[in-house]
């Protein structure tokens, strides 16, 4: 049993925690039948495997096998441990935790702690944009941008003073130690000796998770120098925030992405702020120029289509190519808005207006049409080595073809544009295939390792897939089955917690039979078993039989084992001419064989 929290607090969470509506909140989902189904967001697919259920409260994914109710959701989810992910969804629901029953592991606490110290810091940051002297310069010069006093506060936008311990003496006086204050990032230990704080003379844009928790900054110089470092500086690494999985904006941009089926990805945080304030709601900014194939899989749980807009000047960096070809390769249609030379969002949208913007964006080029377009402008193809150059750029983007219209489609325009024979392209493309795609990810193409799985037996599966149906059945169950034919204690112990349920509660749930488990693995099983669709709806007798027949078959596995250990039992002492104790043996083999199969155990 999950330690630190009272059950029944576990329990009204469960009530007040709509299943679909949290996963609703990572990704999309369509109705299918009774279930809703969407994109896994633990391994990657392009066809819907993920499935909810709605009326029993649980998830089971058919490619990875992930599963388990609304806390194994956010245990996975969020990278959390019990007791954090039940806190997680009582803040959600706005159930009331007594704070002092709750021991949290030590990372999960120093997790909690980070995000304490960064939601104090942000509130720091926000105070010296509003409140103090050198800030107001900094207030002004945003209100001078066109950017309004509403839109700072959603976006929690701030200032960090020029002074080398503003927040260090802050966040000291609060309460925080100088060694959690370096584990988030926020200040540096000195050379010789004291702390200084990590961003100085910036302004300060707090960076959301998915979750809305404020995982880490970017801040940025108004005024560059070279005493000034520079230009932006983001949060180091630490326990909650990790650059290359996070897209600023996210929490906000979430809903409209996943209306709209589309993504704007921008490069800057001042592109996405101008860009929401103008009306466009769906623009997240990579944190850094290039995209990462981790942001890309994020953006790929909500939307169908991503569109970039990155300034014009920099739209050529190779990673963020990589990144652009792997979520195409998952099945994303990746589009290019492309804007006038010097110009950035921010700025466009300012001098433009916003529906000149959407206008760019519906004008945005395929990716494979906007590459061909880029490679021809960059290469010499009247010489040999520049359409050399040019079909090593263009190979991997044509191996990342949605699909094979696609690919054809555009290995006519590069033979075309070269010349060349389209077989020989072919050839070429073919060649490649089979020493492996550059742009596969190799995480992905390993088995999704953190699903491990209980060896249960079909019967066994069946029964507790059976009992979990009524008390009824899960009676019929304890009456015939004993929990000595089961071999594995984990199914054993699941198999007995039905049967403590089945007494106690009104109504027997999967949903809260896995809050009596903490092991994935346990999870897992039960939640394979209750969604196995093969066992849905069974009219009552149809259940009984087959609640009969799977003991019957588990009875002759175990008499089976049973039957043979004696056997040996039994040789054994008469090898040694112990005559008596073999005959009392064999007085038992006698009884066993004499039950049937499936007798009542009592
Ligand atoms: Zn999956």
């Amino acid at each position: 049993m999950p330690q630190g929290i009272p059950e029944e607090i576990i329990d009204e969470i469960r009530q007040r925690t709509d299943l679909v509506g949290l996963v609703g909140e990572y990704l999309k989902l369509e109705r299918r039948g009774k279930n809703m189904v969407g994109l896994c967001p633990f391994h990657s697919e392009k066809t819907p495997s993920f499935s909810v259920s709605p009326e029993k409260q649980l998830f089971h994914c058919f490619g990875c096998g992930a599963s388990g109710n609304a806390f194994s959701l956010i245990m996975q989810m969020e990278k959390l441990a019990f007791p954090e992910a039940a806190r997680f969804l009582a803040r959600r629901s706005g159930v009331n935790i007594p704070e002092r029953r709750l021991i949290l592991p030590a990372e999960d606490d120093l997790k909690e702690k980070i995000y304490k110290l960064n939601h104090l810091a942000a509130r720091f940051y926000a105070y010296c944009l509003h409140k103090t002297e050198q800030g107001k310069g900094v207030l002004d010069y945003l209100l001078n941008r066109g950017i309004r006093q509403e839109t700072i506060e959603l976006f929690m936008l701030g200032y960090a003073p020029a002074d080398w311990t503003g927040f260090f003496n802050f966040a000291q006086k609060k309460g925080a130690s100088p060694d959690l204050m370096v584990k988030a990032g926020l200040v540096s230990p000195g050379r010789d000796k004291g702390y200084y704080d990590r961003f100085r003379g910036r302004l300060i844009f707090p960076i959301f998770n998915i979750s809305g928790n404020v995982a880490g900054f970017g801040g940025r110089v108004l005024e560059e120098g070279e005493k000034s470092g520079p230009k932006y500086l983001n949060s180091p690494e630490t326990l909650v925030f990790d650059k290359g999985s996070m897209l600023y904006g996210l929490n906000l941009a979430r809903e409209e992405i996943r209306r709209e089926k589309k993504a704007i990805v921008m490069e800057g945080y001042t592109d996405v702020i101008t860009a929401f304030q103008a009306g466009i709601k769906n623009a997240v900014a990579s944190l850094g120029t290039a995209l990462s194939a981790e942001q890309g899989r994020l953006l790929r749980y909500q939307a169908d289509t991503v569109v970039t807009a990155y300034d014009s000047d920099s739209a050529g960096e190779a990673a963020t190519w990589r990144g652009l070809a792997i979520l195409q390769a998952s099945g994303c249609l990746v589009q290019i808005a492309e804007l006038p030379e010097g110009s950035d969002p921010d700025s466009y949208i300012r001098e433009n207006g916003p529906e000149a913007f959407n206008v760019l964006v519906e004008k945005s080029k395929p990716l494979m049409e906007y590459r061909l377009q880029q490679l021809k402008k960059r290469f010499d193809l009247a010489s040999d080595k520049g359409r050399i150059n040019y079909i090593e750029e263009l190979m991997p983007f044509l191996m990342a073809a949605v699909n094979q219209v696609e690919q054809n489609f555009y290995l006519k325009r590069a033979s075309e544009e070269l010349g060349v024979d389209e077989e020989a392209l072919l050839g070429e493309l073919k060649k490649r295939r089979r020493k492996g795609s550059r742009y596969k990810e190799t995480k992905k193409n390993e088995p999704p390792a953190e699903q491990k799985k209980i060896n249960a037996r079909p019967e066994e599966k069946n029964l507790l897939s059976l009992m979990l149906q009524s008390k009824e059945i899960a009676q019929l169950g304890r009456n015939l089955l004993n929990a000595e034919y089961i071999d594995d204690p984990q199914v054993r112990k699941v198999v007995e917690a039905i049967w403590s349920l089945s007494e106690t509660e009104t109504v027997l749930s999967a949903e809260k039979l896995i809050n009596r488990f903490e092991d994935q693995e346990v999870v897992n099983l039960i939640t394979e078993a209750v969604t196995d669709p093969a066992l849905q709806d069974l009219p009552v007798k149809t259940a009984k039989r087959m609640v009969e027949d799977s003991v019957k078959r588990l009875h002759k596995v175990w008499k089976d084992s049973k039957l043979k250990d004696l056997k040996i039992k039994r040789e054994n002492f008469e090898a040694r001419g112990l005559h008596e104790q073999a005959m009392e043996i064999y007085l038992e083999e006698q009884s066993l064989i004499s039950k049937k199969d499936g007798d009542p155990y009592r």
